[in-house]
Formats: structure tokens, C-alpha cells, sequence
């Protein structure tokens, strides 16, 4: 079941503009057939991806630094994992792990349990999607404390379902109209080092301050984060935050569910972003780099946490369908054979000494942070104010898509850039995306 098709090379190579005549036409298709709430940041069709690299319609080679937001971290297609899908296909593709159980799904609980932080008991679940990851960490949550008060922070992004668009902070797009939203989420100020100046410590006062006198230790059920926010704009908490987050939650008989949907599976040089502060989150929920884009997702937690729930109280049709699980399990010894930790670390340094040399020539980049292959630039306008430019991060975005650069901003304003790419991408494809990126910062911010 290998593909005998020749290789993508891994190159850029620009054969038409970019969105072609043949993406051109089937945009043409996609507005007439799909949702208009539906968007596509770049509408070039593509058609094959292998590596780092996107192919589409119209023969173009796209350069992908955003990894189909931070899935596709062991690269597209990569042969292992393609064959792990292939193979699973041909034996059987569902039977509903509810009605008749199969081996792949227990080897990635075995996975999650080993892999994740915590040296103690750990049960895990699947489930299809990052947000239903989250959902089912809250219903968790809230059943084994017999507590109701979920904490949410500032530029916390954790879904569109009903519930994680409460727990989500942004308006619009997110949540715009679609209310009424759940109750008992109370959102406090994140850790923003960048914007608000305090060490870990003095935010975390600041934090926990707010959940005592508007909600109460005793009503929170669990305090939800992620360890480095994605959708927010990558911002990574100042140094101590979560551990006090932790401590506070332990102290007070609340859970400390880590959020590493976009964080976790090697991306930022760990298997999970928790790690870099060495906490041991009660739960954590894992989805995209998980299976290299198939959709599954997982809640893992102490054992006495996850098996408060009665029988038949989580589950779903697909959750852990055996041909994710397969790819999962692909991905997951793809991660270990080539050490893509470390690989995240090489990717963090060169993102970060070139970014941090931009920084020095522009005044348009106000911070660069990150780690691993989390990097991120945000964008502000000129002079101290600190002033966030959402103009500028689309405008080098499209700039890039023109050069068959695939990059993606984010953040609260919309003024972050962020970089996802592959763990496995060769140095010098990088660098070539680099330089596009360069050259569009150099010259829409000067
Ligand atoms: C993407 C994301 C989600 C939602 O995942 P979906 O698979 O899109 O539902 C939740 N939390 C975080 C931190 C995310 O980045």
C-alpha cells in the first residue's frame, strides 16, 4: 500500500499566481455549494502534500508553515503514518468502541497515560475533536468534584461547541450571535508578559483574587488553561504562573485541567507544554498533533478522576475510531524515532534568532515568544503604545500566500503572526519561508 507516485519535492515553486485559474474555479464551485461561514484563508485547492510542501491545483508548491494549524507536525503524508491508515482501512474501520472494543483504542490510552505529565495513575478517553476533548473534561470535572464553576482566562480559545464558545474568549468570529451561552464560566486576566508587565506571581495574585471574591475556592469545580494559549496569540505565561495556578487548585479542592489541543505532541520541545514548568495538570485534553490529521482527541486524567464517571456517561459513535487510532499510533512513534523534541528545539532557534533580528531593525515587532515550533510576532504600531496592528498581520499574510507561503496570524487583535511548522521540515525550506516572511515584514512595516 505505498505510494509509488514520485515525491513531492521539497521546493517551492510558483507556476501560476497564487490562488490559480484552476483554484479560481473551484472557489467559484465552493461559493456555490459551501457555507459562507465557512472560510478559507487561502483558497488554493490543493491536491497532494507531502513534507512540508502543499501541491495544488494549479501545480503550484506552497511552502506550509502553519501545518494545517499545528496538526500535521510530523509533516503531511508522512509514509509511515499514510501506510498505519492504509493498513487499518483494509481490516476494518468501525465497529463503535462502545459496542465492541479493539486493541488500538486501549494503546493509545496506554500512550496518553504514559506520555503525559503526572507519575500517578492516569485513565484516559477518545473523542473526535479538540472541543470535545475540553467538553468532556468540564463534564468530568464537574462530576468528580460535584462542583459547577469552570475558571477560564483572557484569550482562552478552547472550541466553537455550545460550551467551549463560554469557555472561548473572543467575540467575533467565535461567538458573535450564537448565544445563549452555558453558565457558571467565569473568565479571569491571563498572564500576558508582554502587555501587562507582572511576573507569574503577581498575575496568579492577581487571578486567584478574582476567582475567591467573585466566585469562591469552594464552588470551582476546575481551573481551565492552556499552558500557552493558542488562538490568543501564543502567549506564553510569565514564569511561575501555572505553578501557582496548580497550587491554588490543589490547595482549594479544585481540578487543574491543562488545555494542550495546540501545545502538546513535541510541538513547543516537550511532549506537552505543561512540562516546561514541570506541573502535572489533573487533566489534560490532547487533539491536533495527535494522528498527523485524522481527527481524534483525547481527556486524560488521575485514574480516580476519570473513573468517577458511571458507565456510559462519556462517550460518541466515532470517538477513537480505529483508523485514527492507527494513525495516532503511527504519529506518536514517528515523534520518538526521529526525536522530534528535539528537532522542535533547532526550529525554535532558528525562528527566534531571526525573528529577534527583525525585531531589532523594525518598531513594527513588539514581542517575539514562543517555544518549540510555537513561535509567534506581534505586531504593533509604531512608537510605545504598544497598539496592536491587525492590518499588518493580514496584509504579510497575503503577501506570503502571493509567494507560496503558507503563514497564519492569530491573537486576541488579530496582530500575531504564528509559525506551526512541521517538526520535521528540512532547515533550508524553512529558511526559504523565512526569508518570504522577512522580505514581507521589511518592506508592508517599515
Ligand atoms: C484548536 C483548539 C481547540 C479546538 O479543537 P477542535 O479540534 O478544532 O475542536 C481547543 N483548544 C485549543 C487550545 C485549540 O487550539
Amino acid at each position: 500500500m505505498a505510494d509509488t507516485r514520485s515525491p513531492i519535492e521539497q521546493r517551492r515553486i510558483l507556476n501560476t499566481a497564487i490562488p490559480g485559474p484552476r483554484s479560481l474555479a473551484l472557489n467559484a464551485r465552493r461559493t456555490a455549494a459551501v457555507s459562507a461561514g465557512v472560510s478559507a484563508q487561502l483558497p488554493a485547492f490543493i491536491e497532494r502534500a507531502q513534507g512540508s510542501v502543499l501541491l495544488d491545483a494549479d501545480g503550484n508548491q506552497l511552502i506550509d508553515l502553519g501545518s494545517g494549524i499545528a496538526v500535521t507536525g510530523v509533516g503531511h503524508s508522512h509514509p509511515k503514518v499514510s501506510a498505519a491508515i492504509a493498513a487499518q482501512a483494509y481490516d476494518f474501520v468501525h465497529t463503535c468502541v462502545m459496542v465492541t472494543p479493539y486493541e488500538e483504542y486501549l494503546a493509545v490510552c496506554e500512550e496518553l497515560n504514559h506520555l503525559t505529565p503526572g507519575s500517578f495513575e492516569k485513565r484516559s478517553m477518545l473523542v473526535n475533536s479538540g472541543a470535545e476533548a475540553v467538553e468532556n473534561a468540564v463534564k468530568i470535572a464537574r462530576l468528580a468534584t460535584g462542583r459547577q464553576a469552570i475558571i477560564v482566562f483572557e484569550n482562552a480559545y478552547h472550541g466553537r461547541t455550545n460550551l467551549t464558545m463560554a469557555l472561548t474568549a473572543k467575540n467575533n468570529p467565535y461567538k458573535d450571535h450564537f448565544g445563549p451561552f452555558a453558565p457558571e464560566i467565569y473568565r479571569v486576566p491571563m498572564s500576558y508578559p508582554y502587555r501587562d508587565g507582572l511576573s507569574g506571581a503577581e498575575a496568579a495574585a492577581r487571578a486567584i483574587s478574582q476567582i475567591e471574591i467573585l466566585v469562591g475556592a469552594s464552588n470551582v469545580a476546575a481551573v481551565l488553561i492552556e499552558p500557552i494559549q493558542g488562538e490568543g496569540g501564543f502567549i506564553v505565561p510569565a514564569e511561575g504562573f501555572l505553578t501557582a495556578m496548580t497550587t491554588w487548585c490543589s490547595d482549594h479542592g479544585a481540578l487543574f485541567i491543562a488545555d494542550e489541543v495546540q501545545s502538546g505532541f513535541c510541538r513547543t520541545g516537550q511532549w506537552f507544554a505543561s512540562e516546561h514548568e514541570e506541573i502535572a495538570p489533573d487533566i489534560i485534553t490532547t487533539a491536533k498533533g495527535i494522528a498527523a490529521g485524522m481527527p481524534i482527541a483525547g481527556v486524560t486524567g488521575r485514574a480516580e478522576i476519570m473513573n468517577a464517571v458511571h458507565p456510559g456517561g462519556v462517550g460518541g459513535t466515532y470517538g477513537g475510531n480505529p483508523v485514527a487510532c492507527a494513525a495516532a499510533l503511527a504519529t506518536i512513534n514517528v515523534m520518538r524515532d526521529e526525536n522530534l523534541n528535539a528537532k522542535a528545539l533547532v526550529i525554535e532557534e532558528v525562528l527566534t534568532t531571526r525573528l529577534a533580528k527583525l525585531g531589532i531593525d523594525l518598531e513594527c515587532v513588539g514581542d517575539v515568544r514562543g517555544r518549540g515550533a510555537m513561535v509567534a510576532v506581534e505586531l504593533v504600531k509604531p512608537g510605545d503604545s504598544k497598539e496592536p496592528d491587525a492590518a499588518l498581520a493580514k496584509a504579510i499574510v497575503a503577501s506570503c500566500a502571493e509567494q507560496g507561503v503558507v503563514v497564519l496570524s492569530t491573537g486576541t487583535f488579530g496582530n500575531v503572526l504564528r509559525f506551526l511548522p512541521a517538526l520535521t521540515i528540512e532547515e533550508n525550506l524553512l529558511s526559504e519561508g523565512l526569508d518570504v516572511v522577512e522580505e514581507a515584514v521589511r518592506t508592508l512595516g517599515a
